[in-house]
């Protein structure tokens, strides 16, 4: 660790201070601001003066009053005690804050990340003797009971184990002792520190081959993203941005989930922290937070913490996809954090790019993305873990061109598009299917244990969006001159069309069954609507008028498979005989 420095505050503007006499600082060191020891970090370094962004609110902090370089990057502490916490964007546990404090932290406040007192039953999961290196597995804490946390040699350390053994632990207590060659003894602990602006590392990155299933129809069937892929969700406030991430949180097939909340509203705790304790996973029956991790911004933060938030949220992820798990991060929103860069650029007169964004807007965001992905992970035993990003943004009236949007376009791989429109018209998920795209489309199959319905999943899921585009592209042609002027067949393709938003990509979030929707039933309810699609094509060719076809009381059966249970999944299969039967009696 470098030699402390201390310089003096000359000038104070919001959330960024300037120091003097602060040579031999590096750039992010973490400083402490003034007697109140408010927390920042260095983001810009001219001769020996400093430029510094604070963490905490500066009111009353002016010139002549110290700042002192810690010497060390902006780090989390890493291990066990993660799940179930609620930080701030600095790690400061915010459920423990305000056990102390009250709603509202005082300045200068510090607790660590992880409790320093709290036991945790750790079992050995390999004998004393072995050779060990970075990133391999010692043992293991059953952190919630939905989590086993795996406990990892720290980068950097190689050699025998020795003094491994069960016991309970708190984090900073010694687990074992790695000996290297040379006589050198390292103490390990569960514990371990990582700077969050540096990506962890693995052994090799792959590329993202299975998909993440949410349950929810519109993303899995048309638009899927995978395990350690990029999703981004641009939309105008009060389209359904918080209950698709809510959604996801909740249903993806995840170990891990980390919930990012950049201060999207007004509130004094947002929305998330209120509802997220609540929820359930529906699977374990045990309460969300047995698998996750909250970070959140709290409207009286600074601007400067949102900055520092979804690094120290996305170095959390990497950890537990280092154990070899499937993690997912959901920050909402990414604009708060672009305009938290925005402010703190301001504040140092940098140069600025579009809409008063820095220049290096689209370098930071492409650089966040990146650090999601599929990697076979470091250390023994072999294993890969996978991180997947779905960031939210709020760009001002819905504007796609807005800078944050395209910065994030140009490196997701998945758009869901929300549109004011369907929000409106109360189509909810309102994921405009003809805007919105996945590059993972491919991997849809390996969904299925059956690879030939998983083909034809595929086949399906074409054959809707194509009835999708033809429903958009006659929509124009029935305003002009009305439904009767088009053939059968396009009035059949605008019933099917029909069919497909109104019983398939519509999913009522708050509704016990159709909440989720399982990869199986959702291949069997398209199914239905497809052959009866077919089926009424054929009729329509013999003669059948389409009128008659849009009577059948089959509709019905169609129109409610979202509400089946998945224990009666065999129901939806049989509706197939009745749209056979049905047809069959117009001929
Ligand atoms: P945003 O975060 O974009 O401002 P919200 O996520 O708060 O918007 O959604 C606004 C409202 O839309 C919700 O309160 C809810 O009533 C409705 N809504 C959104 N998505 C769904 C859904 N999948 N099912 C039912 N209602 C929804």
């Amino acid at each position: 660790m470098a030699e402390t420095k201390t310089g003096t505050i000359v000038k104070v503007a919001g959330p960024v201070v300037m120091a003097k006499g602060m040579l031999g600082s590096r750039m992010y060191d973490v400083v402490r601001v003034s007697k109140h020891n408010l927390i920042g970090e260095i983001v810009e370094l001219k001769g020996d003066t400093a430029s510094i962004q604070v963490y905490e609110d500066t009111v009353s902090i002016g010139p002549g009053e110290p700042v002192e370089n810690t010497g060390a990057p902006l780090s989390v502490e890493l291990g066990p005690g993660l799940i179930e916490s609620i930080y701030d964007g600095i790690q400061r546990p915010l459920d423990e804050l305000y056990k102390a404090q009250g709603s509202y932290i005082l300045r200068g406040s510090h607790l660590p990340g992880l409790n320093r007192q709290k036991k945790w039953h750790f079992k050995p999961t390999i004998g004393n003797g072995t050779q060990v290196g970075g990133g391999d597995i010692i043992g293991e804490v059953q952190e919630s009971p939905i989590l086993l946390h795996k406990i990892m040699i720290p980068a950097g350390v190689s050699g025998k184990i020795e003094e491994l053994k069960e016991a309970d632990y708190t984090v900073e207590q010694k687990v074992a002792v790695v000996s290297s060659p040379d006589g050198k003894k390292t103490e390990i602990k569960m514990m371990q520190k990582w700077p969050v602006r540096l990506g962890r590392a693995s052994k090799q990155r792959l590329s993202p081959d299975s998909i993440l299933q949410t349950g929810q129809r519109v993303i899995d069937t048309f638009f899927p993203i995978a395990k350690g892929g990029t999703a981004c969700v641009p939309g105008p406030f009060g389209t359904g941005k918080t209950v698709v991430q809510h959604q996801l949180a909740k249903w993806v097939d995840a170990d891990v989930v980390v919930y990012v909340g950049c201060g999207e509203r007004g509130n004094e705790m947002t929305d998330v922290l209120i509802e997220f304790p609540e929820l359930k996973d529906p699977r374990s029956g045990q309460p969300l937070m047995k698998r996750s991790v909250l970070i959140a911004n709290t409207s009286d933060m600074p601007v400067a913490a949102r900055e520092a938030s979804v690094y120290t949220g996305i170095t959390i992820a990497e950890y537990f996809r280092d154990m070899g798990y499937t993690v997912a991060l959901m920050a909402d929103s990414t604009s708060r954090w672009a305009e938290a860069m925005r402010e703190i650029s301001t504040r140092l007169e940098e140069m600025p790019a579009e809409e008063g964004y820095p220049a290096y807007l689209a370098a930071r965001i492409a650089s966040f993305y990146e650090r999601a992905g599929k990697v076979e992970c470091l250390g023994k035993p072999e294993r890969q873990g996978a991180l997947s990003i779905i960031g939210a943004v709020s760009p001002p009236g819905g504007d796609l061109s807005d800078s944050v949007v395209q910065a994030t376009l140009h490196v997701v791989k998945v758009f869901w598009s929300l549109m004011a429109k369907l929000a409106q018209q109360r189509h909810f998920p309102a994921i405009d299917w003809l805007t919105s795209y996945s590059f993972y489309k491919q991997h849809l199959p390996k969904c299925f244990k059956d690879k030939q319905e998983g083909l034809e999943m595929v086949e399906l899921t074409q054959q809707a969006m194509n009835l999708l585009e033809q429903e958009s592209q006659l929509a124009e042609i029935v305003r002009l001159v009305g439904s009767e002027a088009i053939s059968p067949a396009d009035r059949m393709a605008l019933q099917t069309a029909k069919s497909i938003r109104e019983d398939y990509l519509h999913q009522n979030a708050f509704h016990e069954v159709d909440t989720y929707t399982s990869m199986e039933k959702q291949y069997q309810m398209l199914k239905n609507i497809l052959h009866f699609h077919t089926k009424s094509l054929e009729a329509i060719s013999g003669g059948v008028e389409t009128a008659d076809i849009f009577k059948l009381g089959v509709w019905e059966d169609i129109s409610r498979s979202s509400f089946v249970p998945e224990e009666q999944i065999g129901q939806i299969a049989k509706i197939r005989d009745k749209i056979d039967e049905q047809i069959s009696s117009l001929k």
